[in-house]
């Protein structure tokens, strides 16, 4: 019987930062008449969502785990088991940047997930007075001196309207295949 070439993906990132929105944004462009939860019922991750796509004969299975400081330690549970990771900031949370940017170099520190793509989305574009693309940028920049040698891109999104979501799914599809 054919079978799909399966992946496994995780979403990580700081609790607030977009997960769960960004998963069921997810799950709306890529399959066909699915009905999105409404975003005002979103509630932040506490343990796991998972969800999955299929992009021809490609699936990704997402694992969005939750972000509070006490469940980050969980994360590393998962890392064997992922072909790519998506780490999703808060571009409109100044005040923490830095404990985002804490938990993402713990993780990309992490051997196991050495040489697995990542993809760095910048979320809630959308919002009036949020830090552009380019200051996520830069407030990560010593950060990005720690990746290594893995396929990795920074985009700017909106995962409540929706924007960038397709472009940066499609990236990290053509990475792990
Ligand atoms: P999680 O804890 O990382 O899973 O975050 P959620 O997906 O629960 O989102 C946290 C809050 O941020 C919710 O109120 C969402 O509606 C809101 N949110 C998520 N993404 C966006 C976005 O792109 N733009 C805006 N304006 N709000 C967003």
């Amino acid at each position: 019987m054919f079978k799909k070439d399966e992946y496994f993906v995780l979403i990580l990132g700081l609790d607030n930062a977009g997960k769960t929105t960004y998963l069921e944004q997810t799950k709306t462009k890529f399959t066909k008449n699915y009905k999105a939860m409404n975003p005002a019922k979103i509630t932040t991750t506490v343990g796991l969502n998972i969800g999955k796509i299929d992009i021809g004969p490609v699936r990704l299975n997402f694992w969005d785990l939750g972000g509070q400081e006490e469940l980050q330690s969980l994360w590393d549970k998962y890392y064997a088991e992922s072909h790519g990771v998506i780490y999703i900031i808060d571009s409109s949370d100044r005040e923490r940047v830095d404990e985002s940017k804490e938990a993402f170099e713990k993780m990309i520190q992490s051997e196991v997930l050495l040489g697995v793509p990542l993809l760095v989305l910048a979320n809630k574009q959308d919002l009036k007075n949020c830090m552009s693309t380019s200051e996520v940028k830069q407030a990560f920049h010593d950060s990005a001196q720690k990746i290594g040698k893995r396929d990795c891109k920074v985009l700017g999104v909106s995962a409540l309207n929706g924007d960038g979501v397709h472009e940066g799914i499609e990236w990290l599809k053509q990475c792990v295949e």
